[in-house]
C-alpha cells in the first residue's frame, strides 16, 4: 500500500490483522470504528539506526486501515499525522493546509493529545526510533 517493498512476513503479518479488524484512522467526531472494516494495514519498522548504513529492527507495528484510508493514504489529496505514542491521529487536507504536504504519513512521537512533549517527526521514508522510545506505544500497551 504505501509501503511498496513489504516482504512475505509483512503481507502475512497484513492478512493475520484485519481478520474482523477496524480501521484504526481517525475518521472524525461521532463515527463509530466498526463502521470501517479493515481491508488493508500499514507495517511500521521501529528500530534503531545503528549508523548511516545500518537498521536495527525491534517490532513492527500494524495498524489496520479502511478502504477509503487506503485511497487517502496513496493519493494525494491527504497527509496522515499518526502520533506513535497514543495512536492519535488525523488527516490534513494539502489543499487547505497552510504548511506544504509532500508526504502521505507523518509519525510523531508524543503529540498534545496524549499530554507527550513532542518528541520528533518522522517520515515515511525514515527509520522509527526503537520501542523503548515510545513507552506507550501501541502495541506494548496489548
Ligand atoms: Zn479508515
Ligand atoms: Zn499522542
Amino acid at each position: 500500500m504505501v509501503t511498496s517493498n513489504y516482504t512475505d512476513a509483512d503481507e502475512a503479518a497484513i492478512a493475520a490483522t484485519i481478520v474482523d479488524a477496524s480501521c484504526e484512522l481517525n475518521h472524525g467526531p461521532a463515527t463509530v470504528a466498526s463502521d470501517y472494516p479493515a481491508v488493508d494495514a500499514f507495517v511500521i519498522p521501529i528500530g534503531r539506526q545503528l549508523s548511516e548504513m545500518e537498521y536495527e529492527e525491534v517490532r513492527k507495528l500494524v495498524i489496520p486501515v479502511c478502504k477509503d484510508c487506503a485511497e487517502s493514504l496513496s493519493g494525494d489529496e491527504w497527509t496522515l499525522i499518526y502520533c506513535l505514542k497514543c495512536s492519535g491521529n488525523h488527516w490534513i487536507n494539502r489543499a487547505l493546509a497552510r504548511l506544504k504536504y509532500r508526504h502521505h504519513v507523518l509519525w510523531l512521537s508524543g503529540c498534545p493529545e496524549c499530554g507527550g512533549k513532542f518528541g520528533g517527526l518522522y517520515f515515511a521514508d525514515q527509520a522509527i526510533p526503537a520501542a523503548k522510545d515510545f513507552p506507550n506505544a501501541p502495541s506494548e500497551d496489548l
